[in-house]
């Protein structure tokens, strides 16, 4: 049978007096009534309660409200978890195809009506989201990653060999990794927690989940959905766990079994690194060799020419800096202006604009802008502030924060004469955007510095009307970015139309929401038949 044809899922508008606002509202309170949740662990099919140091979620705009709390998931815990997917794995795996697939589907369906509000909401209380940027993750994406994903696997599988010599039939079988793959996921979107679980499941393999623990309770709920879409109870094993030495014991207890398979991450290049050092020390004790897959941090560029449309560009660049706050892998912090446009209305366009952004709680529905999503997020972006003005950068808007009652860091615009200070290279994943003027002459010396500025290569734009220009540079930059946009935002790559992910330091740039992804999580056998 074939699946369903897919198209993306479409977002929602929230309009004022509209059903969904209503019903998203509702879901608010409900939500922030009864909390703080107790967000178990769920291993071997059953929901855990260890009797370990116990954590919370707060929520960043509201800091004294915890959205859930949740014990330390402890290596004995995660050892027996291991124990239950891999003897779920032979059931899972020979499950056809489509009956595995129907689950995905089943689930993005739940998303699209049942739990659309509930989930969107979870992902603003607990993750600082405003309604938009919920409804593009929590629902929209994560519902186009289930069913293209559906559909990219039933690709894969049709990719059969076309020829067969006489009395020869020739097939590859598409197995799953032998073994587990352990899935460590971001707070920063709901979809890619959802992603980093979804798309090996799909492919007929089992999981240890780790959530962020600053979206565990978004995290549960993709799994609730799940289980309630059809999930077999020990495919996936959920341990949710504090960050610091809990984590740690976890992560060395996980990756330190035989049978681990596979690794799939989105997180820091910091962390990521650890965890592969980790692997390359354990690869003796590994049945196989693990698959590794991750997408890391960025340091986001966008490129002005002097052709541009200044109005385009500076908006662009706003939206690519301070949507949620900057807590994109994808997000814009370098900007790149010919000294024409800056010197003529770029800089009164971009601060006035930026002047007109509102922030605050995200339950009121008007804000552009949130909270970054905790303390030590608050303090990196204004110690970071400090460390541009002591390299001589001039802050141009912004620059400060208020942590009373929330982690409210201000939209920040430095200007900074020196392209290699400390803003202009280091990932701060938080609202701060470093502008660089450069010479209209210098064009191309300025894709070259842009290209050797920082070793992360993610996401990257360019904001020009002269074509020639264009090529110049979409071909000086081609190695700096693995999603790269002409006359448009670093930001917001949708499922099925811009594969995303980056290389060098930002990733093993495996490209989700795209077919080649799936790849990495089948383990295929080649098999000739001699008649
Ligand atoms: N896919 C998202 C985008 O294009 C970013 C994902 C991330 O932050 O990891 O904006």
């Amino acid at each position: 049978y074939k699946l369903p044809v897919v198209r993306n899922e479409p977002n929602l508008s929230y309009a004022p007096g509209s059903k969904e606002r209503q019903a998203l509202q509702d879901a608010i309170a409900e939500l922030e009534s009864a909390a703080p949740f107790d967000v178990p662990a769920f291993v071997g099919g059953k929901e855990v309660r260890l009797d370990t140091e116990r954590s919370s979620q707060p929520m960043p705009h509201n800091k004294k409200q915890d959205l859930c709390t949740f014990a330390a998931s402890t290596p004995d815990l995660a050892s027996e978890a291991i124990k239950h997917a891999l003897a779920a794995q032979p059931e899972w795996e020979s499950m056809p195809f489509n009956d595995r697939a129907a689950i995905f589907l089943r689930a993005a369906d739940l998303i699209s009506t049942k739990y659309r509000a509930k989930i969107c909401a979870a992902t603003m209380l607990g993750q600082g989201k405003n309604v938009w940027q919920a409804e593009i993750d929590a629902a929209a994406e994560l519902i186009d990653f289930f069913r293209f994903g559906a559909a990219q696997v039933e690709q894969l599988y049709t990719q059969q060999p076309t020829e067969n010599s006489s009395g020869t039939w020739n097939r590859v079988e598409y197995r799953p990794l032998e073994g587990f793959v352990f899935a460590v996921t971001p707070f920063n979107f709901t979809a890619i927690s959802g992603n980093l679980v979804g798309a090996p499941a799909l492919v007929g393999n089992v999981l240890v989940w780790k959530p962020s623990p600053m979206a565990t309770y978004s995290s549960w709920l993709v799994l609730q959905i799940l289980l309630e879409a059809g999930l077999p109870k020990n495919v996936i094993q959920f341990l949710p766990t504090p960050n610091g030495d809990a984590t740690i014991s976890l992560v060395d207890r996980v990756l330190d079994h035989r049978m681990f398979a596979g690794l799939h991450f989105t997180g820091s290049t910091h962390v990521f690194r650890h965890l592969w050092k980790k692997i390359g020390n354990n690869i003796d004790k590994y049945l196989s060799y693990p698959r590794v897959v991750g997408e890391t941090g960025g340091k986001n560029f966008q490129l002005v020419h002097p052709s541009a449309d200044v109005r385009a560009a500076a908006i662009g660049a706003i939206r690519g800096a301070f949507e949620y706050q900057g807590q994109k892998c994808s997000a814009l912090s370098r900007l790149y202006v010919a000294k024409s446009l800056w010197d003529g209305d770029f800089k009164e366009t971009l601060l006035s604009e930026v002047a007109k952004i509102s922030q605050g709680s995200v339950s009121e529905f008007q804000h552009f802008m949130g909270p970054v999503i905790s303390q030590a997020s608050y303090d990196k972006c204004l110690s970071y502030v400090e460390k541009a003005k002591q390299a001589g950068g001039e802050v141009l808007a912004g620059g400060s924060g208020d942590d009373s009652t929330g982690f409210f860091v201000q939209p920040t615009v430095i200007l900074t004469k020196d392209p290699l200070s400390p803003t202009m290279t280091d990932e701060i994943f938080g609202p701060v955007l470093t502008v660089y003027v450069y010479e209209d002459a210098k064009f191309e010396e300025t894709c070259s510095l842009i290209d050797t500025t920082t070793t992360y290569a993610l996401t990257g734009c360019i904001f020009s009307n002269d074509r020639a220009a264009t090529v110049k540079a979409t071909a000086l930059l081609r190695y700096s970015a693995g999603n790269y946009y002409i006359n448009d935002k670093s930001t917001g790559a949708v499922v099925g139309q811009q594969p995303f992910g980056g290389a060098r330091g930002s990733g093993t740039n495996d490209k989700a929401g795209s077919p080649s992804f799936f790849t990495r999580w089948a383990n295929p056998r080649s098999i000739k038949e001699t008649f």
